[in-house]
């Protein structure tokens, strides 16, 4: 397969929440253009480790990534290592953490929150610092990073859906606004990104809980939502994807080769 693809990653989307909240993605799947799986996140149930797994394949207790604090470049092959190994174009509007992972460690937000550097793994980023930079704000970003360069891979991480889970909890009003408020952003992109020809998955690191946090085996903070759409996928309702195998579907989507798990039942 020869596909560009986006990646979008909801902070903090509880699989429920996600299931019931996201009008515009699951009309898609009625109308049979995408599909919605549920995946069980790689423990402990937490942002960078989570990151480090959906972006190289690999959990956080064999990475080292082990909790939020480990602030250091990622040793793992990630979907960006791969890309540019095959001379693809990669770019990234995404939380700080990312940039921190795959392009330099620690950020510097004046160096490093807009970064145009075609010798780093994220070639083409904006990178927020602030758990509330705005949603809308951070999809325009990425929006512009594709409309310029017209990236093979493109990473969109947006984190109101986990700060309002912070602030308020699962079951609140604002969290599941918060849910709602991301979908219809992506209904401004969805069809557009579609028709230019990319893969679109839409994903989360982990869920969130009553206790205003994530970190452990309870469901609501361990299932997450996987929406796919476009040409590519086969939309197999029995598909069991792993999150430890995004990385290297993302990687059998964009043809480049890599030596990741991979879930063969989504794709065609
Ligand atoms: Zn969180």
């Amino acid at each position: 397969m020869k596909h560009n693809v986006i990646l979008v990653l909801l902070d903090g989307l509880n699989y429920q929440v996600a299931r019931h909240a996201l009008g515009h993605l699951q009309a898609y799947c009625a109308a049979g253009r995408a599909a919605l799986y549920k995946l069980d996140c790689e423990l402990p149930a937490l942002s960078r480790p989570l990151y480090e797994c959906v972006l190289t394949g690999v959990a956080p207790i064999d990475s080292g990534i082990v909790h939020n604090d480990v602030v250091r470049l990622s040793n793992q092959h990630s979907i960006f290592h791969y890309a540019r190994a095959a001379g693809l174009c990669t770019a990234a509007a995404a939380y700080h953490w990312i940039s921190e992972l795959y392009n330099r460690a620690p950020f510097n937000a004046a160096r490093d929150r807009h970064t145009e550097a075609a010798e780093l793994p994220i070639q083409h980023g904006h990178f927020y610092y602030a758990d509330h930079y705005p949603d809308s704000h951070l999809f325009a970003d990425a929006e512009s990073l594709r409309l310029r360069h017209s990236p093979n891979f493109l990473l969109v991480h947006p984190m109101n859906i986990d700060d309002a889970g912070h602030k308020h909890g699962l079951d609140s009003p604002q969290y599941r606004n918060s849910a709602r408020a991301a979908d219809i952003l992506l209904a401004d992109y969805l069809q557009g990104w579609l028709e230019a020809g990319y893969q679109v998955l839409v994903s989360a690191d982990h869920g969130m809980n009553n206790d205003r946090t994530h970190n452990g085996l309870l469901a609501e903070e361990r299932e997450v939502p996987l929406f796919v759409a476009g040409s590519a996928f086969s939309l197999d309702g029995a598909a069991q994807p792993r999150q430890t195998e995004l990385c290297g579907t993302v990687c059998e989507l964009l043809g480049v080769p890599h030596d990741k798990p991979f879930c063969r039942e989504l794709l065609k």
